[in-house]
């Protein structure tokens, strides 16, 4: 999965990644919906050491567009999880009281602690994508961002946590065909936003965005994937293979015990 880390320093052009990209399994739907089961056993397994070790913090930003698969992504790739063993949190419009306070306020509060993992469905990077799109800050201040954002993870890193982000990338005409079936199916209806049809005029905007967040923030530390996301099976496998390395990269253990427990008589 490597090819789609975005070496930090390189300049990517996010036109040159193809969304229907299969090229890292080359087995096909069937075994890849085989081999993600294996994975999300193994996640389980890895989470619960992670919280009996106790030591890493472990995050993963989604970022997307509308329709892009991120809810699909958390749903089939945590699936196996025990659910007291991820928390998944969704940044919306901010609040009038997040809006009083700076943009990263909302987000340190919800960071993993020790022994935990947490997924961000959105995230700070929200502010400098749909926020630099509609002009709600300058470009002076977008870049002061990317700088920001780049030493607030790097605190975060150096405090112990691991960090993942990942950029489900879909093509436009996907996107159509996701929002057509919005439309067509009715239990799909009440995804429909009318909304997102003028954030999805804004196409070449929100390209630009993320090719600037993306090359300006892609750091060892905190590198960017772009996964091809057009197609489910493909996109849920590659996140699943890049969580499970990351964390097997970790060399986690489950505690010594303490006490000598073959001297512990149960009466
Ligand atoms: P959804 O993910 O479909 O529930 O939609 C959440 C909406 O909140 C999206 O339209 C995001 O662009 C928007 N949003 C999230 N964070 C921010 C932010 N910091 N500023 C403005 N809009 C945001
Ligand atoms: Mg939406």
């Amino acid at each position: 999965m490597d090819s789609y880390i975005v070496k930090p320093g390189k300049k990517i052009d996010i036109t040159d990644y193809d969304p229907d990209d299969e090229s890292q399994f080359s087995q096909g739907k069937q075994a890849g919906l085989e081999r993600l089961s294996e994975l999300t056993q193994k996640l389980d397994k890895l989470q619960e050491i992670l919280y009996a070790e106790h030591k890493h913090k472990i995050l993963v930003v989604l970022q997307a567009r509308d329709a892009g698969g991120k809810d699909g992504t958390i749903r089939a790739v945590l699936s196996g999880i025990n659910p007291q063993g991820v928390n998944i949190v969704s940044f919306k419009v901010p609040t009038a009281i997040e809006l009083d306070h700076d943009y990263l306020w909302r987000i340190h509060q919800h960071l993993p602690a020790k022994g935990e993992m947490v997924v961000f469905n959105r995230s700070h990077y929200e502010d400098v994508l749909v926020v630099r799109v509609h002009n709600l800050i300058t470009m002076d201040e977008c870049k002061r961002r990317y700088t920001q954002i780049k030493q607030f993870e790097q605190m975060q890193a150096e405090e112990g946590t691991t960090i993942l982000k990942l950029f489900l990338n879909v093509s436009k005409d996907e996107q159509k065909k996701r929002f057509q079936e919005r439309l067509d199916i009715p239990e799909k209806n009440w995804k429909f936003n009318p909304g997102d049809l003028s954030e999805r005029d804004l196409w070449p905007d929100y390209s630009k965005a993320y090719e600037d967040a993306i090359n300006e923030t892609s750091t060892s530390f905190s590198p960017w994937y772009i996964i091809p996301a057009n197609h489910n099976w493909y996109r849920n496998l590659c996140v699943a293979e890049i969580l499970v390395n990351t964390l097997e990269s970790l060399d986690m253990h489950y505690p010594v015990p303490t006490t000598d427990l073959s001297q512990v008589v149960i009466k």
